[in-house]
């Protein structure tokens, strides 16, 4: 059946091929259903006629009904302007037209009654109407009073008369040829339950509304369905996969219970221990596990995919950890060797800079099971790098990868695919991780180690910078070390290093007996000169590090107790909680200090508050949810992510949690969608995920 909707805009009346590739090249409008979907940003009420005393120059479009009682061109030339005169029961009042005069001044004909619509100004203590629209008053006008969509459209559109009202135009033209002719994309079941109006009411009251009753409905309707299927493919992929794809059973628990009897210098926390268990329980499910481990920083999720890692080791194969920079890499190495010498387990590391005649024993041990483990960079992901049996990949700092990555990691093993764990520190407001991760199981690691201090945050201003530096001196002279970070933003890049090499200067004369040891760390640096400062800073050979926020991700300095933030209003909060997360590592007391700027914005006030305040990532991550939005958070594209046009990911929570429930109660009683009634999902899925495969099969 060919479908009416993918029809190319250029066929619909009003459209032709010119104003078609400007379509296209404007605002992404290929086919009738991208015009379809280009949904009004607000409306405007035109179902109300204004009395012109009640007008106080201050209201946004209205319109008004009334007698011409007089016009006249005034001005010279160029400062020509139409100005007439309206009068209703209630009073009079000016419209002023500046641009083209004399075409006006023969269409307005005085006596005659006219509508006017336009935004009133406040001029000279008069009001009037400047550039109304103006239409002949007729029986039928009145008819005609409605709620105007607005669309968004671009210079080039307007200068084609595709300004907002052409746009509406063509949305009345296609609304002729398709209305009822949508078919409906919900099971009736779904529809009846949430009292929904039909798919194709939904898509025609959008754009023609006859009352705000109509755009409410449509709204609720068609925001149901931008999550909807969403959800519903990623419960189905999360489904498939596990049915589909066996995973490695792996038992035997031997290895796990010698290193938490012999090696484990503490305890697990009892979320530590938790999470331990679901994995192991994927790990012996017979399924392939794929899932999230969301901790906050520090809470200990390296020993965690350790464990697992031995649980892969224990039963006879390999193990793998990826994670995003070397020096993460490097120290998860570092970390993790000494358990493995204790063990008589063989691990090794692989990245960008490895030499090639030491990578070439690495590769050929990893294909022969010699090695147990591989701890690594994007370099894992090398076709070369191929391994004899891999049971489970880790991958650190997740949402620094993206989801290709992800699943290249998965065809690193011919017969059965290995297990995938995912860890990331950016706390994620669950109803998001449901959107972005929605094929993934999730765990979380809730509670810090014992014994673990809170870091101590202030928030300082300019005025109590020597204070500040007294109390640096006094931890510096303590032993313990000090980050100083600055902000970087790309736009003011070259602003930021200077303002980051001063910081420098500055800090090398407030501390003149630790000026040779200072690092100074920033994202322009060449990678192995930034390896060397942090190495440096690492071993204790610096005591204050100077940075940007390269620093920010994963590096574990236990030594280390102040982090100090300048320009700290300038920073994302959930970027102020993972810096913050570079201090209270070690058993003293840490701290956090974040100057700032006298003047602060209503959102930097609340951020820094926030730190105050609270360390709970969760709760911070909440909050930094409301106050910008899921953008920042989404990181690299992830799948799934349809682009959302009416839902609001900060604010409709409740949807996500509604549309997520609904489609695993679907899947669950009909897993393959093959009854009758789930039909019209099915269609509407396999018709409009392009390039998504169809429903049946593994995207
Ligand atoms: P993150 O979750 O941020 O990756 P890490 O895994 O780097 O945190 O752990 C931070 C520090 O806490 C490490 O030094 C680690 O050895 C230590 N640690 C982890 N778990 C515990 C625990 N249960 N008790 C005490 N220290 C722990
Ligand atoms: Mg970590």
């Amino acid at each position: 059946m060919v479908n009416i909707l993918a029809t190319s805009i250029e066929y619909l009346k009003g459209v032709g091929p010119k104003k078609a590739d400007l379509m296209k090249t404007e605002l992404g409008i290929f086919t009738y259903r991208d015009l379809l979907y280009h949904y009004p940003f607000r409306y405007i009420d035109r179902t109300k006629v204004y009395d012109i005393s009640e007008i106080k120059g201050t209201e946004q479009l209205i319109q008004i009904k009334g007698k011409i009682l007089k016009k006249e061109i005034l001005g010279a030339q160029r400062r020509q302007r139409l100005v007439a005169l309206i009068e209703d029961e209630t009073g009079i009042m000016e419209l002023v037209w500046f641009r083209s005069v004399q075409w006006l001044n023969k269409m307005v004909v005085v006596g005659q009654e006219y509508v006017a619509f336009g935004k009133p100004n406040l001029f000279n203590r008069k009001i009037n109407i400047p550039h109304p629209e103006l239409e002949l008053f007729t029986e039928s006008s009145l008819k005609t009073q409605f709620l105007q969509p607005v669309y968004h459209t671009t210079e080039k559109l307007t200068k084609q008369r595709l300004d907002s009202k052409g746009i509406w135009t063509l949305q009345k033209n296609l609304q002729e040829i398709i209305y009822r002719k949508i078919p409906e994309n919900l099971s009736k079941e779904v529809r009846e339950r949430m009292g929904f109006i039909t798919h194709s009411e939904a898509l025609r009251f959008i754009h023609i509304p006859d009352n705000p009753k109509d755009i409410e409905k449509a709204r609720t309707r068609l925001s149901f369905e931008e999550l909807f299927f969403q959800q519903l493919k990623m419960l189905r992929h999360r489904q498939l996969v596990k049915t589909a794809f066996a995973g490695k059973v792996l038992h035997n628990l031997d290895l796990v219970n010698t290193f938490y009897d012999d090696h484990l210098p503490f305890d697990l926390t009892g979320a530590q221990k938790r999470v331990v268990k679901e994995i192991y329980h994927d790990m012996c499910s017979g399924e392939q596990m794929n899932r999230l481990l969301q901790g906050d920083v520090g809470s200990g999720k390296t020993i965690v995919a350790f464990v697992c890692m031995l649980i892969a080791a224990g039963n006879g194969s390999q193990a793998s950890i990826m994670a995003p920079t070397e020096i993460l890499a490097e120290q998860h190495y570092t970390g993790l060797k000494p358990f493995c010498d204790a063990m008589g387990l063989r691990i090794a590391m692989l990245s960008g800079s490895t030499k090639e005649k030491d990578r070439k024993p690495i590769l050929a041990m990893l294909k022969s099971g010699e090695l147990d483990f591989i701890v690594g960079t994007h370099a894992l992901l090398e076709d070369r790098v191929q391994f004899k049996e891999l049971a489970l990949s880790v991958i650190d700092e997740q949402h620094r990868f993206g989801v290709e990555q992800r699943s290249r990691m998965w065809n690193k093993n011919q017969e059965v695919y290995p297990h995938v764990l995912v860890m990331t520190a950016t706390p994620i407001p669950r109803t998001l991780a449901m959107t972005l991760y929605g094929d993934l199981d999730v765990s979380v690691i809730d509670e810090l180690p014992a014994g673990r201090k809170p870091v101590l945050t202030v928030h300082r201003f300019e005025n109590k910078r020597l204070a500040v530096f007294g109390f640096l001196k006094k931890e510096l002279e303590a032993g313990r070390q000090v980050y100083i970070v600055y902000p970087l933003i790309e736009e003011s890049e070259k602003m930021d290093l200077k303002n980051l090499d001063e910081g420098f200067q500055s800090i090398k004369r407030a501390f003149p007996e630790y000026k040779n040891q200072i690092s100074i760390v920033h994202g322009k640096m060449k990678p192995a000169d930034k390896d060397f400062e942090m190495d440096r800073f690492v071993k204790r050979e610096t005591k204050i590090m100077v940075a940007t926020t390269v620093i920010e991700v994963g590096i574990n300095v236990p030594n280390a107790s102040v982090m100090v933030i300048e320009n700290s209003e300038r920073f994302g909060l959930s970027q102020l909680h993972q810096l913050r997360g570079r201090v209270g590592r070690g058993a003293d007391q840490s701290y956090c200090i974040l100057m700032s700027d006298y003047k602060l914005s209503k959102d930097g006030r609340t951020r820094l508050e926030t730190m105050v305040r609270t360390s709970d990532g969760f709760e911070i991550a909440e909050i930094d949810l409301k106050l910008r939005g899921p953008g920042d958070m989404l990181g690299k594209k992830q799948s799934g992510v349809v682009e959302l046009k009416l839902v609001n990911l900060s604010t409709d929570g409740e949807l996500i949690k509604q549309t997520r429930s609904i489609a695993q109660e679907i899947l669950t009683k009909d897993p393959n969608l093959e009854e009758e009634h789930n039909k019209p999902m099915v269609e509407y899925f396999n018709t409009w995920f392009k390039g998504e495969k169809n429903f049946g099969k593994i995207s």
